[in-house]
């Protein structure tokens, strides 16, 4: 490690780099030069600073696979040069590209942090220099010569949170995330706490890089009064191979047998049903109702603790993978990288 850290920036779009078009008000993605004469403060700060961009900066919204690669890979390609990443992104999909992120970089060991802001820039009361700054000195942060964070995050409106555990809650709030089911892993006040129990642990492992996504896959929140013919047709998709169902509490569901049977049909052709809960906090216990052990009894697949965000991208990661419904069983009672309490 050089004396003053190394931190790559990696711009991607979103509010943090907008400006208002004049002639429709609306917001739009901006030259990423715009983000560097905003934030004169950059250049202050003790780290060698380097500021990159993707190809084509975008609103979050039209966020995809192919661009999780392209993120991915240059991390990747710069992971021996840098100390830490920074990816500057829009908050609307921060969430889910943190979760892809965690998966396609297995065993990262350095800090890749994505940070962003609810006001562009250029505004007089914008959270983005705050987020930006904070996030680049976490980015940098060592003790002992190690790097205190070694995991994918989100940092925004002070708080540090673990990627793959992270859900957007608000749209005008600047505390705009959460990960309610996993502890901050730090605060940043008049100085950054960190949470060290809640931190990953450095490992020697190498970084493993899987880029290879299958997203043949959908998501169905289960509603009071589902008819079993919605769900024929919501699972009938030609190339379907997995679906997460989002149900009531604890993992419960109609016992409707009608219903029941769509996913039982589903499942008996040899693919994979993951159970993820409405609830923001607490998990999916199978079982624990009638109403879910029926669940249990068809084979669905317990998700557990997890968000919506990460089961939905380690199950594009299963898929990529060519697992079979086992293997993708196997793979949701199993942490890859803190996404799931077991
Ligand atoms: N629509 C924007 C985006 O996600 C919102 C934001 O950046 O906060 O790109």
């Amino acid at each position: 490690m050089s004396q003053q850290p190394n931190i790559l920036l990696i711009y991607t779009g979103g509010t943090i780099g907008m400006v208002e078009d004049p002639a429709t008000g609306q917001l739009k993605p901006f030259d990423f030069n715009h983000l560097h004469a905003q934030i004169p403060e950059l250049n202050k700060l003790n780290v060698q600073l380097t500021c990159i961009s993707v190809k084509q900066p975008i609103d979050s919204s039209n966020m995809d696979p192919a661009r999780w690669t392209e993120i991915a890979n240059l991390i990747a390609e710069n992971y021996k040069t840098y100390d830490g990443f920074v990816v500057l992104h829009g908050s609307d999909t921060m969430a889910y590209t943190a979760s892809a992120l965690s998966f396609m970089l297995q065993h990262v060991n350095k800090p890749v942090i994505l940070t962003g802001s609810q006001l562009p820039i250029g505004t007089i009361r914008t959270d983005g220099k705050e987020n930006i700054l904070t996030t680049i000195e976490i980015a940098a942060a060592r003790e002992n010569e190690k790097p205190v964070i070694s995991e994918v995050c989100i940092y925004f409106e002070y708080k540090l949170f673990r990627g793959n555990r992270t859900s957007k809650i608000s749209t005008t709030q600047f505390n705009a995330f959460s990960s309610s089911n996993y502890p901050l892993l730090a605060e940043a006040g008049v100085t950054i706490q960190y949470n060290h129990q809640a931190l990953h642990k450095l490992t020697n492992n190498g970084l493993t890089l899987f880029t290879g996504f299958d997203t043949s896959l959908t998501i169905i929140r289960i509603f009071p009064g589902i008819q079993a013919a919605q769900l024929k047709h919501m699972l009938a998709l030609p190339g379907l191979k997995a679906a997460i169902i989002e149900t009531f509490g604890a993992g419960n569901m109609t016992t409707a047998e009608d219903v029941l049977n769509e996913l039982r049909s589903f499942i008996a052709a040899g693919k994979s049903i993951v159970n993820i809960t409405q609830c923001h906090t607490g998990a999916v216990e199978q079982g624990k109702y009638e109403t879910s052990s029926k669940l249990n009894s068809i084979g669905v697949i317990s998700g557990h603790d997890m968000t919506t965000e990460a089961a939905l991208t380690k199950l594009m990661y299963c898929l990529g993978k060519n697992m079979d419904q086992n293997q993708v069983k196997w793979a949701f009672g199993e942490s890859w990288c803190g996404e799931v309490t077991v």
